[in-house]
């Protein structure tokens, strides 16, 4: 089912198929010894084949904004057959838009042939006319490098870097905003949210990432287009959560979306959790305390190199939700607090994963990590002490300490289980006897003579 074809007028009016502003090497600072030897060694050998190679996307808009990219994408006029012949180590991947992945040792190039605009849904009889042998005179999924400007969303991420002589090629005054520090979408910004809801959390995370600004008019139909993000599908929005919260500038982009209304579309009980927040201070409330600090300690391990994985975030989100829920269940039947946390961990994750994906080698350590949350108040005794070695012990050890921000923990105890840690195994041994350790404790020898 084909949608009708958008038109988007470039935003430069005296830009057109054939003239598009052409920046000199002289004029720009993109410079070939930031891009990786692997993307030029494609672009070269595209271009000595006869073709053109530009760089496009976020490797333009990095470099020009003095960032390293984390990957150059490549795009061209040679069919995805084309750039295939060219090159040993490629593959064709993608069912409808078909790419080209060069494979290097350490790196894999993506190169795209220029696509046309609204060709998206083309079934792929319809989208190619094959001659009496099968093979394909036209792919109507292709199409000019300026259709391919237009169909992308932001005017940054539109500039074209040239091979051929260094040059960049901007259809849609990207320059403009790179050197104003602003996101602007390529056409009207409601049609384009409209197209793709995703571009609205695209625009908020590039924003945050990049320390941009939003233009008013990309930012201004958020609030009234935020709820189509409820409908995009779950496992899309994960890919998404994943280059939001787990790239290193999550905290700002949280205080965007909640700024931009977007967040409530995202975890929408967390939201809800958030606005019942009775202890609002200059920066909102203590629970609004507890979730920033859980992503600035998220940027923090990016930042120094340390793993991260989603499913802590996810249960920080997830936390207050919980709790209530299991509040609520021990009020109306007679269910333990162990049992009320577990029943609420599994509706509230229901919930949560029909809007975005969690895999369930994410969701299981998740849920485990808040019904471990109870055992932390007991001291002693053997389930005490096997506490500490149980698989989960550390991340939800990291949510104890950040429930102290709540105030639903008291910082004492966050602080005993910090220096448990610290302990040798006869002294940790005594911790969990409550200070009375086995008969080789001094300390229990001094205190036994003393009463004697
Ligand atoms: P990052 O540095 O985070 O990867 P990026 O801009 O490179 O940012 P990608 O998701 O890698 O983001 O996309 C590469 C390019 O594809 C973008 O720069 C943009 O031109 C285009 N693009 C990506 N997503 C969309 C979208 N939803 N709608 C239109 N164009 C898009
Ligand atoms: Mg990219």
């Amino acid at each position: 089912m084909t949608h009708p074809i958008p038109t988007y007028p470039p935003n430069n009016p005296e830009a057109t198929a054939d003239s598009p502003r052409i920046i000199p090497r002289s004029d720009h600072h993109v410079s070939r010894a930031n891009i990786s030897r692997n993307a030029l060694k494609v672009l070269y050998r595209l271009k000595d084949g006869g073709y053109q190679a530009f760089i496009v996307g976020g490797g333009v808009r990095d470099l020009l904004l003095n960032r390293q990219p984390k990957d150059f994408d490549i795009a061209t006029d040679a069919s995805p057959e084309q750039v295939k012949a060219l090159f040993g180590n490629a593959r064709l991947i993608g069912r409808r838009f078909r790419l080209v992945h060069v494979r290097f040792r350490d790196e894999i190039v993506e190169v795209a042939t220029f696509r046309g605009l609204g060709n998206e849904d083309l079934e792929s009889e319809d989208r190619q006319i094959l001659d009496d042998a099968g093979r394909i005179i036209k792919d109507n999924s292709f199409g000019s490098i300026e259709e391919d400007a237009w169909r992308r969303d932001f005017t940054v991420n539109a500039l074209y870097y040239n091979i051929a002589d260094f040059s960049i090629w901007d259809f849609v005054d990207g320059m403009r905003d790179i050197e104003a520090r602003t996101i602007r979408l390529i056409g009207d910004p409601e049609t384009r949210y409209r197209e793709d809801p995703v571009r609205m959390i695209r625009a908020v995370r590039l924003a945050a990432k990049l320390g941009l600004q939003i233009h008013p008019e990309a930012a201004e139909p958020m609030a009234r287009l935020g709820r189509l993000i409820d409908s995009v599908p779950a496992a899309r929005l994960f890919d998404e959560f994943l280059k939001v919260f787990e790239t290193g500038h999550a905290l700002e982009s949280y205080r965007r979306l909640r700024e931009h209304g977007l967040f409530e579309h995202l975890f929408p009980a967390t939201a809800a959790w958030l606005a019942a927040d009775d202890s609002r201070g200059e920066a909102g409330g203590c629970r609004n305390r507890f979730i920033e600090r859980a992503l600035a300690n998220t940027d923090q391990r990016i930042a120094e190199g340390l793993p991260v994985t989603p499913m802590f975030l996810f249960g920080v989100f997830l936390w207050g939700p919980v709790q209530d829920r299991a509040n609520a269940l021990r009020r109306t039947g007679q269910l333990s607090e162990v049992q009320a946390l577990i029943d609420a961990g599994i509706e509230v994750t229901d919930q949560q994963i029909a809007r975005i994906t969690l895999p369930r080698r994410f969701s299981v350590p998740m849920r485990e990590m808040l019904q471990l949350q109870p055992r932390f108040s007991r001291r002693q005794g053997r389930r005490a002490s096997v506490l500490l070695e149980h698989r989960r012990f550390r991340a939800a050890y990291d949510l104890l300490v950040l429930r102290t921000e709540l105030g639903d923990v008291p910082a004492e105890l966050a602080d005993w289980w910090t220096r448990v840690q610290t302990l040798s195994p006869e002294e940790q041994r005594r911790e969990f006897n409550g200070g009375r350790g086995g008969g080789r404790n001094p300390q229990r020898s001094r205190s036994a003579e003393q009463s004697a």
